[in-house]
């Protein structure tokens, strides 16, 4: 480790990676190993948790293409040096901002969506200019061992190093000195980054999970509500950390709203056969999951199979938010709805929670909309609509409190890696003498009427 990062330091040095055209080949030929290898790739992922070769293109695939894309064509305009206008106290001088790299990073990726989540971060901080060192999360095994072996058999790992392993190999990666480091993964771990990120004073980039709260309210179009919500939250088997966690469902339109729900969670029929539901990732936490299932709240589902690692899609009501199942984040297939009779007490129930990483809103009322928006915090969301909104890279995507810290993603992406160095640039054929000894009264008083206070 110590001698890659020290190799990945001698190289920054080198400035070879400020230059455009540098990070504009190695994002090609990123783009072209993933492309080139994309049944390896489809395949892994599938021995890991049967994603089906769609889900892996829409939830994976597609991102990181238009990642690439994105940065490529918008890369010379974030990198430019940014003139901005001079306060009359420097003048004559000119000011500008440049962004730079900044340096040796480090990505700490999650298993849910293993390509995305480690991939993505990477392209930012390589369209930023750094040198990146990836750890992708250990428990798709198989993916971790596709991108390593990709990565470092075709980029130098002085630019581009791939390093697998589990608690151990990153606690170990953590006590290194960094540049930035980018970690996904739960709060109780992203606690552990910080603190290791303290000891070095080195920036840092949190995107974390949480309980991401569904409102359904009484004038809500019900049947495209549920449309858009099982596709949401039973994709990647509810293991997404922007899925729709719980629901808060006006009591006036409960019933209807659970009977279109069922309907149209049975009509999507989830199974791994039809390539559209994922096995859960590992035995600890289909155990987890199971015992969240509260038998007599079973409203649909509720079916599991140990060998299998196979939780049927389940939704639970009556649920309370003393119930197992609301103490922490799902990060599975089931589904709690909780009516409310008031909208008050709905938003102060949510608001008792953390801080989450997504809200929903189903509502074609405005004023629900903007009452819901005010007054709830949360990372990012989205209107008569879930989850989609990260595939929009103009919108940063990042959490809020326990949720995260910074974001990413397009533009926001190549923030997070980048330092912008601000630059005051003075001729020398003039000096006034304004702030050099003697003082004087004439002079304070002269300085106070230029400026204005
Ligand atoms: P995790 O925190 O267990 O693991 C994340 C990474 O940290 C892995 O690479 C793992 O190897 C490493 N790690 C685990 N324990 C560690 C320790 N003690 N010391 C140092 N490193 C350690 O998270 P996970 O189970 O991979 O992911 C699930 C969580 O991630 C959920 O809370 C989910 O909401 C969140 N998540 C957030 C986003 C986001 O973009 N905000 C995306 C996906 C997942």
């Amino acid at each position: 480790m110590k001698q890659i990062i020290s190799a990945q330091r001698k190289f920054f040095t080198t400035h070879q990676t400020k230059d455009i055209s540098y990070r504009v080949s190695q994002l090609d030929k990123l783009s072209k190993t993933l492309k080139n290898n994309q049944d390896a790739l489809d395949k892994a992922i599938y021995d890991d948790f049967k994603k089906s070769k769609f889900e892996t293109y829409i939830t994976e695939m597609a991102l990181l293409f238009n990642d690439i894309e994105e940065a490529k064509k918008n890369l010379s305009h974030w990198a430019r040096k940014q003139k901005v206008s001079t306060n009359i106290t420097n003048f004559p001088a000119s000011s500008y901002i440049i962004p730079e790299p900044l340096g040796v990073c480090l990505v700490i990726g999650a298993w849910n969506y293993p390509y995305q989540l480690s991939l993505a971060p990477l392209i930012a901080a390589i369209a930023a200019g750094n040198t990146v060192i990836l750890k992708p999360s250990e428990l798709p095994s198989r993916t971790s061992a596709i991108m390593a072996k990709l990565i470092n058999d075709n980029f130098d790992p002085s630019f581009l190093k791939v390093i697998e392993g589990g608690v151990e190999e990153t606690t170990e990666l953590l006590k290194q000195k960094f540049d930035k480091i980018f970690f996904t993964g739960s709060t109780k771990v992203g606690k552990i980054v910080y603190k290791a990120a303290a000891e070095h004073l080195t920036p840092l980039t949190l995107e974390m999970g949480g309980k991401s709260p569904t409102f359904v309210t009484e004038d809500a179009n019900l049947k495209m509500t549920v449309k858009r919500l099982v596709w949401a939250k039973f994709l990647n088997a509810g293991q997404t950390c922007i899925a729709p966690d719980y629901i808060m469902v006006d009591k006036n339109v409960e019933n209807k709203f659970l009977e279109l729900l069922i309907a149209e969670i049975s009509e999507a029929d989830y199974s791994f056969e039809n390539g559209n539901y994922l096995q859960i990732i590992n035995d600890a936490n289909f155990e987890r999951l199971s015992s969240m299932i509260i038998e007599n709240k079973i409203c649909y589902g509720g079916d599991t199979q140990k060998s299998k690692r196979y939780i049927q899609p389940t939704v639970l009501k009556d649920v309370t938010f003393e119930d197992a199942v609301m103490q922490e984040e799902i990060f599975g297939p089931i589904l709690p709805v909780i009516s409310y009779e008031t909208l008050d007490e709905a938003i102060a129930k949510v608001n008792n929670l953390t801080r989450p990483l997504s809200c929903y809103v189903f509502t074609s009322s405005s004023k629900t909309k903007k009452k819901i928006l005010k007054e709830i915090s949360f990372g990012g969301g989205a209107i008569n609509e879930a989850v989609m909104h990260i595939t929009n890279p103009r919108l940063p995507f990042g959490g809020v409190g326990h949720s995260g810290m910074g974001n990413y993603h397009g533009k926001a992406g190549f923030d997070a890696f980048t330092h912008y160095k601000s630059i005051l640039d003075k001729p020398t054929w003039l000096e006034l003498p304004l702030k050099y000894g003697p003082y004087s009264k004439r002079k304070l008083a002269f300085l106070k009427w230029i400026m204005k206070f």
